[in-house]
């Protein structure tokens, strides 16, 4: 097996999108900032990065 450099992706602050389930990577977000769902679009706010935790956002 050649290595993987899996220990980045450990590292990376992911979450679920609390509509579609979608990996959502927070490694650029902040607490209290809107990130928006690569894969559904859905808008939500980032309530802590450890551990990464986002909440959907009401429209
Ligand atoms: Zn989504």
């Amino acid at each position: 097996m050649d290595q993987m450099p899996e220990d980045d992706y450990n590292e990376r602050p992911l979450t679920a999108c609390p509509v579609c389930s979608a990996e959502v990577d927070l490694s650029w977000a902040e607490v209290g900032e809107r990130v928006v769902c690569t894969v559904c679009g859905a808008g939500m706010l980032v309530v802590s990065l450890e551990p990464p935790e986002v909440e959907a956002e009401e429209e």
